[in-house]
């Protein structure tokens, strides 16, 4: 099963694929992940992607289609893959359905001023990639494996702001574009309230 996750920045993508990925077996891909990678490694890719990323911009479409196509053909992904945080254009999703099978697209639906009160508020885990918010976790260390949490690069106020205004304009399209596969969830409340819908429907669909 190939599996899509829909959504805007903060509305808990990354956090849903990590649930999914415990409890069925597939690989979580996040194009938002591999971008920070290349730029950790200091490759061409990640030079480019960074001037983009530090605006809230999307990265080209070529650039980031391609950095996807290649990470798709891993064996690992022949047991399914959730996608989280690709596509982003309609034309991103024009070329994947070239390449790959997808089976469900699950919109999680955050209402923006919830969105805008997570943003500033985001932790990351600087060694496993667990997500926090200074809401509800104070601690500078991850709870999981003890590293240093950090804040991302690109999670402040003004871009945010940005990357709000760049999903409704190229993002949200793809809510029609998947209309035959859409599955939508709130996800303004707790973790495990967003998950329990998604895994009653993903089980159905095994
Ligand atoms: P979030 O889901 O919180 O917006 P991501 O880690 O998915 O964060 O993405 C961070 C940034 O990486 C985006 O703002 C964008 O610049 C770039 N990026 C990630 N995925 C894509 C994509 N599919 N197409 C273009 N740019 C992307
Ligand atoms: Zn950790």
């Amino acid at each position: 099963m190939n599996i899509i996750l829909l959504g805007a920045p903060f509305s808990g993508k990354g956090t849903l694929a990590r649930q999914i990925v415990e409890d069925f077996h597939m690989v979580q891909i996040s194009t938002g992940d591999l971008f920070r990678e290349n730029i950790k490694n200091g490759t061409e890719v990640g030079l480019l992607a960074k001037s983009f990323m530090d605006k809230g911009q999307l990265v080209p479409d070529s650039v980031t289609i391609e950095m996807l196509s290649k990470r798709l053909e891993s064996d690992d992904c022949k047991r399914g893959f959730i996608l989280d945080g690709f596509p982003r254009t309609v034309a991103q999703a024009q070329a994947l359905e070239k390449i790959a099978k997808i089976d469900s697209v699950i919109q999680l639906d955050v209402p923006f001023d919830e969105i805008r009160r997570r943003a500033t508020g985001r932790r990351t885990c600087s060694k496993c990639g667990e997500i926090y918010n200074t809401a509800t976790y104070n601690k500078t260390t991850c709870e999981k494996c003890g590293s240093p949490l950090f804040q991302r690069d690109d999670d402040n106020l003004e871009t945010v702001n940005n990357r709000l205004e760049v999903y409704v304009k190229q993002t949200a399209p793809l809510i029609d574009f998947y209309a035959d596969r859409l599955f939508v969830v709130k996800g303004q409340d707790t973790p495990a309230d967003t998950y329990k819908p998604v895994k009653t429907f993903l089980k159905g669909r095994l």
